[in-house]
């Protein structure tokens, strides 16, 4: 077992490093003090840079525009970029145009690529994903009201989504949508369907408040409305009731992008929180990190972001060589891990800067608010562990089924 990282790696990171406290970092206060649709212009010009390393789309092949990155080595950028809130937006690899670039390259015909996969890879575009619905229950997937049914040459789109991130300036959404109800396996009653936003009977009802934020543009989260929204059959996105089997090809990888960027932030917070124990004095000469809580916290810390990290880079070494369904039960464990270490330590590193910890001098403040979101997206820690365990019961014996 080789533990060394690659040469080609390290000289991967060492430009994003650099280009981040060159670039990125300096903006930072700003994203804070102001709603993202302001900011665009500002970090228009970074993702003009950021093409020029040759790294922007980077784990979309060079063929195709990108930076031809594996999952593994995609996995380390993931973790540097995650350093700051605008990281995979400035370098085009956010969620959810990520998952949408991978399914795309996966599942489109060569009309459906020319015309929205490229221009996505480019950032001439941004696009959305619409699966979950105020109704139905997002972690049982197979049960939805949003339905399409075929009139000649169309679909006809009809149901209510929400939490569908990034749709204010989107140029289009893939909607998951019931299109076979009869279907006996509930696995195979959905299709995916590309929807441009400019289609009538598309709305985007409201920016969803989320944790005191409304968001706006890239950095928001949307109700929407699918009402008669009419659009060629030729939109569909792979085979008709596929969707489940796509959304599944969707979570794997991005579950390794999820979980880096969060060891991303870890370290960030990891990074924040020695450096105020050992600059803080609570007293002269006695700084913070001269309290036994205090190192405590930071050796749990460390261990835990190493654990996790090594964890994560597994589970993508796994599926670059085995295949996402091979690597389930390690994308599973990843999940509900890193996301509970991510809580922890941006926990412990607000305590440590006191009421700095919850203004928005640093960035911990965001994060503590916008992350606590990581134990419920891409599945929650729940849904995670019960995956796990039922297989492993399963091996025991124990009869049970995988439904819900
Ligand atoms: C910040 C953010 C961004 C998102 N972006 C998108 C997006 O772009 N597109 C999109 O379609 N969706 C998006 N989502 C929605 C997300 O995928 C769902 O919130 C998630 O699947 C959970 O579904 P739900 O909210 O309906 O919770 P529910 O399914 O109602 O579950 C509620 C709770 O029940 C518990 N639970 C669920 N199942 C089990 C079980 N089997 N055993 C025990 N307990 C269980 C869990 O604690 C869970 O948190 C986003 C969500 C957030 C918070």
């Amino acid at each position: 077992m080789d533990f060394a990282i690659p040469e080609r790696v390290r000289s991967i990171r060492q430009i994003v490093r650099e280009f981040m406290q060159k670039e990125i970092y300096p903006l930072e206060l700003s994203l804070r003090a102001r709603p993202f649709r302001e900011l665009l212009p500002a970090l228009a010009e970074k993702r003009a840079k950021a093409r020029q390393t040759g790294l922007f789309a980077p784990h979309i092949p060079e063929a195709l525009g990108g930076g031809g990155l594996s999952l593994s080595e995609f996995a380390h950028m993931s973790e540097e970029l995650g350093r700051s809130p605008i990281g995979h937006y400035v370098f085009n690899c956010q969620a959810p145009d990520v998952g949408n670039m991978e399914i795309l390259m996966e599942h489109a015909t060569a009309e459906q690529k020319e015309r929205w996969l490229l221009p996505l890879v480019r950032g001439e575009i941004r696009s959305c994903f619409t699966m979950t619905e105020p109704e139905f229950p997002g972690s049982n997937p197979t049960w939805m009201g949003t339905t399409a049914r075929k009139e000649g040459e169309s679909w006809i789109i009809n149901g209510q989504k929400w939490f569908a991130t990034a749709v204010e300036g989107a140029a289009f959404a893939i909607c998951m949508a019931v299109t076979a109800p009869e279907a006996p396996s509930p696995y195979s009653r959905a299709t995916m369907i590309i929807v441009p936003t400019g289609t009538p009977g598309f709305e985007l009802v409201r920016n969803i408040s989320v944790m005191g934020d409304k968001g706006s543009d890239y950095a928001s989260h949307a109700e929407v409305s699918y009402q008669s929204c009419r659009v060629p059959v030729v939109n569909t996105l792979g085979a008709e009731g596929m969707g489940f089997v796509i959304a599944q090809d969707r979570l794997g990888p991005g579950r390794i992008h999820h979980c880096m960027r969060w060891i991303g932030i870890c370290e960030r917070a990891f990074e924040l929180m020695c450096d105020r124990a050992a600059k803080r004095e609570l007293a002269p000469g006695k700084p913070l990190g001269t309290r036994q809580i205090v190192q405590q916290w930071i050796a749990e810390s460390r261990a835990e972001i190493h654990g996790a990290r090594l964890m994560v880079l597994h589970a993508a070494w796994k599926i670059d060589n085995e295949g996402a369904y091979a690597a389930r039960e390690e994308i599973s464990l990843i999940k509900f891990t890193v996301a509970n270490v991510l809580q922890r330590v941006l926990d412990r590193a607000v305590q440590v800067h006191g009421a700095l910890g919850v203004t928005d001098d640093t960035p911990l403040a965001y994060w503590y608010a916008h992350e606590r979101a990581a134990r419920i997206y891409d599945g929650a820690d729940e849904v995670h562990k019960t995956v796990v365990a039922r297989r492993i019961l399963r091996e025991h014996g124990l009869k049970i089924s995988s439904s819900p």
